[in-house]
């Protein structure tokens, strides 16, 4: 009986690769620990891929046995998670200010101006354009004034965007191109004191400048662009849904395109504009290979660190001062009639509790059309306690970036005072309404890295693991929530659920294998891609498996 057992072992393992491992699959991925993430939040050790699609996943006996692949690939008992989608960033922003001066982190105006002169010397810069500061890393509530920037520039033009893009701080030299500086704006604020423009521009106003600011070369964006993507595989990011592009912009996405050098999925939203309106018309819902568009990014208000954000009521640190609302209701309803007509999606970046509340209610057309409409608010930052059941009465979905509610947490009460804050970066509320969140990074006014925002999402901390408590705590996610928001969540609201963000059958092999364990901790960790793939492709590798 023994002799026959061992036999048959031996006669089976002859057999295995031949016969009994019949199907053929391009790849096939085990030991691991893969984070489906589907209804069931699954955790299984084994998937098969061919053609780019999961074709079956389960345990390693299972998979190992009946498939035949061209490569296996042992994960040593790693983590695999469905490829990350940031809901919310910048690409085109950030390849622009990687051609900029750099001054984020900058810890005082005196930083800002060393860095601004060496910037000049070394490039020999006859205009400088940069981007990144913010006077809260300086200990300043207000935002700062030109006078030390002229003394230093008296005939170099220089354009300084605060951190959140929402400021620009300007010197006379600059300033004094503009034929006619008005005093008001619609939609913005030019900054005065006594009566001389202090240097700022505030949303809108910031536009003023933009005629006289020097262009940038579509080939040295396209480059940065990849750059960033390199950054961005790193972490095992595969999707970015681009948060406002231009019309040149589409061209140079289209471009990396075809080129087949943009790998990674983007969803990207339009800019209001006559000719991005143009387009939307022209082409409808657009698929372009893995670049898509089929919606409107529309600015209601500014941001809060600039004192932009649109309040029910007055700032508690300026008397008389509710914020900035950057689109007319007029416009709104514009935007929003053409996006019901063209099926388009339509992403509102509302950050105060009185634009959240127009918002909400301007909703409510597409709700009566189209009850799955999956409409956005971006940021949904400040929300007044009674406004939280518009969104599930409307069906509205939230888009949040849980770095900012602790990048925020050193100054929010200033501006909000105790009471509203009860309503601001209230994710847990918003995803109880809605059922749903998807999770950005904003960036790259806020870190990149997915496991931050994770991390800032589940924990309610930075990176350096304060505040101690966590913020506004009881409004964290469970861990598992935070990972939905960054895979099939996004994926929702770019209307791919059933193509990738989770790894089930028949959906995209889009995924990433981390460096490092994916667990729930107290403390900050970093984690890294070791491979990630998109479509069953290769598309980084971080280093070598080490068993
Ligand atoms: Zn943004």
């Amino acid at each position: 009986m023994k002799f026959f057992a061992i036999t048959f072992i031996l006669f089976s393992l002859v057999l295995l690769p031949s016969c009994m491992k019949g199907k053929k699959v391009d790849l096939v991925l085990h030991n691991a620990r893969i984070h489906c993430l589907d209804d069931g939040n699954h955790i299984v050790q084994a998937m098969a891929i061919k053609n780019g699609k999961i074709i079956e996943t389960g345990p390693d006996r299972q998979i190992m046995n009946k498939y035949q692949a061209d490569e296996f690939i042992d994960c040593a008992g790693k983590d695999v998670l469905p490829g990350i989608t940031d809901a919310h960033g910048h690409m085109l922003y950030y390849a622009k200010q990687k051609l900029r001066l750099d001054l984020n982190s900058c810890k005082s105006y005196e930083e800002l101006l060393v860095r601004a002169e060496k910037y000049q010397e070394n490039g020999n810069k006859k205009f400088i354009v940069g981007a990144g500061w913010d006077q809260s890393l300086w200990g300043e509530n207000d935002l700062p004034n030109n006078k030390k920037l002229n003394a230093l520039f008296p005939s170099t033009p220089v354009c300084l965007y605060r951190v959140d893009g929402h400021a620009a701080l300007v010197n006379d030299c600059l300033l004094k191109k503009i034929k006619n500086l008005p005093t008001t704006i619609d939609g913005g604020k030019i900054v005065y004191e006594n009566d001389i423009p202090s240097g700022i521009l505030i949303d809108n106003a910031m536009n003023l400048v933009d005629p006289y600011l020097p262009k940038n070369n579509p080939n040295e964006i396209k480059k940065a662009i990849l750059e960033i993507q390199e950054e961005l595989l790193a972490y095992g990011v595969t999707g970015v849904h681009e948060a406002g592009i231009s019309y040149d912009e589409i061209k140079i996405l289209q471009d990396l395109v075809d080129q087949e050098s943009l790998k990674l999925n983007v969803y990207a939203m339009l800019l209001d504009a006559k000719n991005n309106r143009d387009f939307a018309v022209k082409h409808g819902i657009y698929h372009h290979k893995n670049l898509t568009i089929r919606s409107f990014k529309m600015f209601v208000d500014g941001a809060l660190g600039s004192r932009g954000a649109l309040l029910k009521h007055d700032y508690e640190d300026q008397l008389n001062h509710r914020g900035v609302q950057i689109s007319s209701l007029k416009e709104m309803q514009d935007l929003s009639s053409l996006c019901i007509q063209l099926n388009y999606q339509l992403n509102a970046h509302c950050i105060g509790d009185s634009a959240n509340a127009l918002v909400l209610n301007l909703y409510r057309n597409v709700f009566e059309v189209k009850k799955d409409h999956r409409w956005r608010i971006e940021h949904a930052q400040v929300i007044d306690p009674k406004d939280f059941l518009l969104f599930s009465e409307y069906a509205i979905f939230p888009s949040v970036q849980p770095i900012h509610a602790i990048d925020d947490s050193k100054w929010a009460e200033k501006r909000l005072g105790r009471k509203r804050l009860n309503g601001a970066y209230a994710y847990r509320s918003l995803l109880e309404q809605f059922g749903m969140l998807a999770l950005g990074t904003d960036f790259p006014i806020a870190s990149l890295n997915p496991f931050l925002t994770l991390f800032a999402a589940n924990q309610r901390k930075g990176k350096d693991n304060l505040p101690l408590n966590g913020f506004e705590i009881n409004q964290s996610l469970s861990f598992e929530q935070s990972l939905k928001g960054m895979t099939i969540w996004p994926c929702f609201a770019a209307f791919d659920e059933n193509k990738r963000g989770s790894i089930e059958i028949g959906k995209e092999a889009t995924f990433v294998v981390l460096k490092k364990h994916l667990v729930e901790q107290s403390e900050f960790s970093d984690n890294f891609s070791f491979f990630t793939f998109i479509k069953g492709k290769k598309v980084y590798s971080g280093e070598e498996l080490s068993y």
